[in-house]
């Protein structure tokens, strides 16, 4: 994916002031916790950001009734770019921390209208633990739960 630098003042988020109407950007849905609008790096035509109106940094930072909010929002505009753009399929993409590839920090899921052939790699390792080495790690992740 092509990086693409979040270069607000510190302090003044990108996606907050885009929220409050300081800068334009092509909106296509609002309600009172998200707000959606075109992502101006168009991997396909109807790539869209879905981004919490209240500043979060990531997804930890969203409340539960926000990270609902965000997903449905996300499944709304899904069904849109679907009926508009007929793509093959359709890729959610969200990211927390630059080592996760998140380039603005404010809370955010690209839906990304996917055809074959588009381009697009997505690949990463797929190393194969012992059952009893994922069984620890369920349990680790159980006991945080
Ligand atoms: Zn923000």
């Amino acid at each position: 994916m092509p990086e693409f630098v979040d270069t607000s003042p510190s302090g003044s988020c990108l996606f907050c002031r885009l929220v409050a109407g300081e800068i334009p950007s092509a909106q296509v849905f609002e309600d009172e916790h998200t707000l959606a609008f075109m992502d101006i790096g168009q991997v396909n035509p109807g790539h869209v950001l879905v981004a919490s109106k209240r500043h979060a940094a990531t997804l930890l930072e969203l409340t539960g009734e926000e990270a609902g909010a965000v997903m449905q929002t996300a499944q709304r505009v899904a069904r849109a770019v679907q009926a508009c753009f007929a793509p093959d399929g359709i890729m959610l993409l969200q990211a927390n921390g630059a080592a996760a590839g998140q380039t603005v920090q404010h809370f955010h899921i690209h839906v990304v209208p996917r055809h074959a052939d588009d381009g697009i790699h997505f690949t990463w390792p797929r190393p194969s633990p012992a059952p009893d080495v994922l069984a620890g790690y369920a349990e680790r992740l159980r006991t945080a739960l």
